[in-house]
């Protein structure tokens, strides 16, 4: 559709550009680089376009930024500035995502220079051991990192963390990062992400130095990349990650990969590519549990020196459920709400500040999308939902959905109660309650409910 949009009082549209880009260009460089850029707007000599991440804005502002000027100089426009923003899927623009290119700038790209050529990306100080809160849901990704940076020969290669947004997988990593290189600070530590893997890799072909890219990537004793999800359907960043993978396999040094999806669920990526990353010790991260959010929001307050009441504690661990990351957004928006204010952080005031995250936390998953996942689960009609029949078959299920309920929406118990057929809410007291007990003792109900939870919160 953008490419249909033609620059105001011209007749040159971004169509031109994008295809006089595409002659001096390869296919993958184009496919991967320009192809995802979007036409914003073009007005008093300014090009504002949009790009889905941070990382393809500085991309081309270093890259393309010069060519794509001369382009349009070639046309008879000329580009005082150009501004590459960026903007999610849902086609929000990121705010303070920003950044204008000016010819003047040659000093900063002169620093970017030197920050890109370093293979590993750097690593955040916070993202240690040390502040990472282990739960249920994240004890076993936990311990699988920590045995991979104490041990010295590896135990299982590669490890393999993957769940949702904002669950510490690259929390993790840089712990493993950071403690490896306090034990062993010799040691060739790179972490990187896979989007950033894919840029070294077609710069090093774009500049014809495959041989040193092979060599800097093989000579490291520990590698780590995040988000592997991204290099699905490129198949030559692939086929390339997959070489890498192998030689370090081979030379046994630890590899960690992290993913949103298990290997087996990557759809889209290489069969032999999704058996290999599965061969070593694959660990999830399940969402939070209302006791881990509850002690991750008292440790990150504490951190903050922000003294919160048990209820104000309570009732943001019952409302924002999604990740870590908007837990820490709400904190930091609290403290400085308290801070102005110089007042004792309420229930009330919470509600108010953080209305607008409430709401998304709140509308995210209804009762009804509850029910329709339970019976598909269950493989039983929507209807045996709200039925007074009572056999066992559709009870259970029936209570699954209505401890669901409880547990990831934000209805009252009579609320529930009239979505199941006009139930009465001490009748999902009761449901909550069998579920509570028969999950103690029965590994895979417990399972059912981790399972349809993630379902639910990431679809
Ligand atoms: P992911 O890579 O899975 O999307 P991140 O590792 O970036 O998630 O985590 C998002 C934020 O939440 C980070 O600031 C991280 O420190 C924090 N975080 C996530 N899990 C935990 C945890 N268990 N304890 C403390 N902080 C956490
Ligand atoms: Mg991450």
């Amino acid at each position: 559709m953008e490419d249909e949009i033609y620059f105001k009082d011209s007749n040159l549209s971004w169509k031109n550009i994008s295809s006089e880009l595409k002659k001096s260009l390869d296919k993958d460089t184009f496919q991967n680089w320009i192809k995802p850029i979007v036409f914003e707007s073009y007005q008093n000599n300014i090009l504002s376009l949009s790009v889905p991440t941070r990382f393809l804005r500085d991309w081309i502002i270093k890259n393309y930024a010069p060519v794509i000027k001369r382009i349009c100089l070639d046309d008879g426009f000329s580009i005082e500035k150009l501004i590459i923003i960026v903007k999610e899927k849902n086609e929000r623009a990121i705010p303070g995502t920003e950044v204008v290119y000016q010819e003047k700038e040659k000093e900063k790209e002169k620093d970017e220079d030197t920050y890109y050529d370093d293979i590993s990306a750097p690593l955040d100080p916070k993202f240690t051991f040390d502040n990472f809160i282990v739960g249920k849901p994240n004890e076993l990704a936990y311990a699988a990192a920590q045995r991979v940076a104490e041990s010295e020969v590896v135990s299982f290669n590669p490890l393999f963390l993957y769940g949702g947004v904002g669950l510490g997988k690259t929390h993790l990593m840089h712990a493993v990062a950071w403690a490896i290189k306090k034990r062993s600070p010799k040691k060739n530590v790179v972490y990187l992400t896979a989007e950033k893997f894919m840029y070294q890799f077609i710069k090093a072909l774009r500049f014809k130095n495959i041989m040193n890219f092979k060599e800097q990537f093989r000579s490291v004793d520990v590698l780590m990349i995040d988000d592997v999800q991204f290099i699905i359907g490129k198949d030559n960043t692939q086929e390339e990650f997959f070489h890498t993978f192998n030689t370090l396999v081979d030379k046994k040094r630890q590899i960690i990969i992290s993913a949103d999806k298990s290997p087996a669920d990557l759809e889209g990526l290489e069969d032999r590519l999704k058996s290999r990353l599965g061969w070593g010790l694959v660990a999830d991260i399940h969402p939070l549990t209302y006791e881990l959010r509850l002690g991750i929001l008292q440790s990150k307050a504490e951190q903050k020196q922000l003294t919160l009441s048990p209820e104000v504690l309570e009732f943001l661990s019952n409302k924002i459920t999604n990740n870590v990351r908007e837990m820490e957004g709400a904190l930091n928006r609290l403290a400085v709400h308290g801070s102005l204010h110089q007042s004792e952080i309420t229930v009330e005031m919470v509600k108010d500040v953080l209305k607008d995250l409430l709401r998304t936390n709140s509308r995210k998953i209804t009762i009804d999308e509850i029910q329709k996942k339970v019976t598909e689960h269950y493989n039983i009609r929507l209807s045996d939902m709200h039925s007074p029949r009572r056999s066992r078959s559709i009870a259970r299920p029936r209570q699954v959905a209505m401890y669901l309920a409880k547990s990831i929406t934000t209805r009252s118990l009579p609320e529930i109660g009239r979505k199941f057929g006009g139930r009465d809410h001490t009748t999902v007291i009761h449901a909550i309650k069998t579920i509570e007990e028969i999950i103690s003792n029965d590994p895979n109900l417990a399972e059912d409910i981790e399972i349809l939870t993630r379902i639910l919160q990431t679809s």
